[in-house]
């Protein structure tokens, strides 16, 4: 499953908003002027000044209010001017035929045939709209300015405000978890209870877990809990370009947490700095180091009631540096798993509570087939329900839109667009029924969940196999079964079409093949040579992998190749022999998939119906 991490915390363009507002100001400001320069009498009607005299002595005006050349004309029971009229330019304020009795004139200072306020905003305008753009210029290049010099300020966000406060009770499962951090909490309400005591506050608790289990979810949901400001960073945040900021940013970091105590500090995917020091090669370690050591000096400098806790995220605690792990350090551990059938249910119930769903959808079910995901996963599934609801204008998720979501997040989207020739159905029908029949025929293969011609994400097909429980082991012989229908897709189109016309379509069979088998033999002591042997590869960041090392001889690496080899051709075997002693079942499944595209766990189980487990295929 591709675990695709959600961050949290999304960081405001503050620089962005400034310029923004900048914008907006000048707008405004020429819209002013531009009003106020087309001066709104402008809009009144003009009318002839013989037509305004008959009319004014008619007593069908109130008020002419004259400035400089322009009357404008109140009709009687209006409150502002509706017409308007010229008289002589700089005339007399007398204007000849009019009778003064039956109108009341007011006469205003002549400016140039504009208003003062107008012509003060035409003159100073123009300045003010300068001085703005060079205000906002200025702005942001400060902006960029101060960046530069604040590179040794910590960009930690402090998260405090009421509306995105999390609980514990937000956090589905992970029992065992929140009971551990259920202490961190009490340290930070009542730290008293326990100094009191003589007893020290645990100053750093490693949260280890695969990602999207919710390490951030929970260390927020302790900041919540004990109502306590929380300060978040992540690791790679404090590694630069340039040796010496990641080091500042943390004394930065530290020191604003003092300030603010009791709190929490917490330092997402500490694997990033705190990895194992000492493999002293190029710049980067330098950097690590020194922002490793500042963290290891802060943490030590931290006095008895300064209520400072710093929680740390990782998936990786293994290449954790063990100065790192010492008392008085992250000398707490909490391991977060990925959830199991239960704690997955209790999640998708969180997820989905908040979405109108229809009655009919199983999240028991779901809960059942989704071995492997993690919260994240499962709170994406969820989302991407209801996308496809929406999508299809209902007002309710229901359960197809909850399968379609978990395949969607499990391989990929469906791509219907995409169009195949005849001839690439057929080949990836058969290359799909290989798989399947396969699978259902080794006993140890998990059961077909589904298998389907439709390209999924980046595949043509795809034959699902789903695990019926969660497991917590595998065996040897359930790795062979895997490998031995992950070759069912090769070898069924090497039987039908011949080895010369044999396609792309196993790339990532192979590919995947050819990495468990390694792992099985490397990493798990599952060789016949090597039985119960294990090899150390090193598999540290970018520039540990230039220098390849690792701890066997070339020897043990020849007998390495030579057992990943056998144990592929031994799966091709199986895969051969089971296809070939079935073949009728092979056609019987492809037919099926060009017919209907998709077929689900009960019409495989139908269709292979008879199959057999040829003897010579048998591992025991
Ligand atoms: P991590 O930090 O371990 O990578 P996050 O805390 O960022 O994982 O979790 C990502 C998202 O997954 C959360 O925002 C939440 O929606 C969901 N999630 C993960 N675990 C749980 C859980 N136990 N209960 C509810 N939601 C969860
Ligand atoms: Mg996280
Ligand atoms: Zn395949």
């Amino acid at each position: 499953m591709d675990k695709k991490r959600n961050s949290m915390s999304g960081k405001p363009n503050k620089n962005a908003a400034m310029k923004n507002l900048g914008f907006i100001s000048l707008i405004i400001i020429f819209g002013l002027i531009l009003l106020a320069a087309t001066n709104q009498n402008t809009k009144l009607q003009t009318i002839p000044i013989t037509t305004a005299i008959r009319s004014a002595n008619n007593g069908d005006y109130s008020t002419l209010k004259v400035t400089g050349n322009e009357v404008l004309i109140t009709k009687k029971g209006d409150n502002t001017p509706t017409l308007k009229t010229y008289v002589e330019p700089n005339a007399t304020l007398k204007v000849e035929g009019l009778d003064y009795t039956k109108v009341q004139v007011n006469a205003v200072a002549a400016s140039n045939g504009s208003s003062t306020w107008v012509s003060i905003l035409i003159t100073i305008g123009p300045v003010v709209v300068i001085g703005l753009i060079l205000y906002v210029m200025m702005k942001s290049a400060q902006g960029q300015g101060n960046q530069a010099l604040s590179f040794g300020k910590s960009r930690a966000r402090l998260y405090g405000n009421e509306k995105d406060k999390v609980s514990f009770k937000d956090v589905a499962g992970s029992n065992e978890a929140k009971q551990d951090l259920e202490e961190v909490v009490e340290f930070l309400k009542f730290p008293k209870k326990f100094s009191s005591l003589g007893a020290k506050v645990p100053k750093g608790v490693l949260l280890v877990g695969p990602p999207g289990t919710g390490k951030t979810m929970l260390s927020r949901a302790v900041a919540g809990e004990a109502n306590v400001p929380f300060f978040s960073i992540s690791g790679s945040e404090f590694v630069e370009m340039f040796v010496g900021v990641g080091a500042s940013r943390v004394r930065d970091l530290f020191a604003k947490a003092k300030k603010n105590s009791p709190c929490i500090i917490f330092i997402d995917e500490i694997d990033a700095v705190g990895r194992r020091r000492g493999s002293g090669m190029g710049g980067g370690h330098d950097e690590r180091e020194q922002t490793l050591n500042q963290i290891l000096v802060e943490m030590d400098g931290f006095e008895q009631g300064q209520n400072v806790i710093v929680l740390a995220a990782t998936n990786r605690a293994d290449v954790l540096d063990p100065a790192l792990l010492r008392p008085g350090r992250f000398d707490r551990r909490v391991n977060i798993d990925l959830p199991d059938r239960n704690d997955r249910f209790a999640i998708l119930k969180v997820h989905f509570a908040k979405k109108p769903t229809s009655k009919n959808i199983d999240l028991d079910a779901l809960a059942a087939k989704s071995a492997g995901s993690s919260g994240a996963d499962l709170a994406n599934i969820a989302n991407e329900a209801a996308i496809i609801a929406a999508k299809a204008n209902r007002n309710e998720i229901n359960n197809d839109d909850v399968t379609s979501a978990f395949e969607k997040v499990a391989i990929g989207p469906e791509r219907k667009s995409k169009v195949m020739t005849q001839k690439d159905k057929e080949v990836t029908a058969y290359h799909e029924a290989g798989h399947a029949l396969v699978g259902h025929v080794l006993p140890d293969s998990d059961p077909v969940h589904k298998v389907t011609i439709i390209p999924r994400g980046g595949t043509g097909g795809v034959t699902w196999f789903i695990p019926p429980e969660d497991r917590v082991y595998a065996s040897l012989v359930q790795f062979k079964d895997i490998l031995a229908r992950g070759m069912g897709g090769r070898i069924a189109e090497e039987i039908i079409l011949g080895r010369d016309k044999i396609t792309t379509g196993a790339g990532s069979d192979l590919q995947n093949a050819a990495e468990l088998a390694r792992d099985m033999i490397v990493n798990q002591g599952m060789g016949d040579k090597l039985r119960n042997q294990v090899f150390k590869t090193d598999d540290g960041m970018m520039i540990d992998r230039l220098v390849h090392e690792r701890d066997y001889s070339d020897e043990t690496a020849k007998i390495i190749d030579d057992e990943v080899e056998e144990l592929i051709k031994q799966a091709s075997i199986r895969a051969e022999v089971i296809i070939k002693a079935n073949l009728k079942y092979l056609e019987a499944l492809k037919e099926k998939l060009l017919e209907k595209e998709t077929i689900d766990a009960k019409d495989v189980d139908e269709i292979l119906k008879g199959s057999k487990m040829p003897e010579k295929a048998k591992l025991y």
